[in-house]
């Protein structure tokens, strides 16, 4: 089963969001901004689910977090915690480039600068 997350646009409110299958054989949308603990405990008391997301080759996948797993996150571990997407009362026009690269894993694979198109 293909865990890759993937960028679409989200069809109600043109936000860019994550969508794929969770480690627990979910289908999931996740909004993209990344999520400090303490914006995480936020998201969980309003009943949304949060993930941790892990890089893989392409992108990452989303395993879901645990209010255990939350409350003994070790403090400044540089990890990637996203929540289910909420849709955004404000109107965005956003394009998959858009798409946060949280391991700068596209780095390797932009045009040089010879090849930039002008
Ligand atoms: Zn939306």
């Amino acid at each position: 089963m293909n865990t890759d997350f993937k960028p679409v646009i989200c069809p109600r409110c043109n936000a860019l969001i994550w969508t794929g299958i969770s480690w627990a054989g979910f289908a999931r949308r996740l909004d993209k901004e990344r999520l400090t603990i303490e914006q995480e405990i936020i998201k969980v008391i309003a009943g949304l689910k949060t993930y941790e997301a892990h890089r893989t080759m392409v992108s990452f996948e989303a395993v879901e977090r645990s209010a255990n797993r939350i409350k003994w996150a070790t403090p400044g571990k540089d990890r990637v915690i996203l929540a289910d997407h909420l849709c955004s009362s404000l109107a965005l026009f956003e394009t998959l480039d858009d798409a946060p690269d949280y391991w700068n894993l596209t780095k390797y694979h932009k045009p040089m600068p010879q090849e930039a198109q002008f």
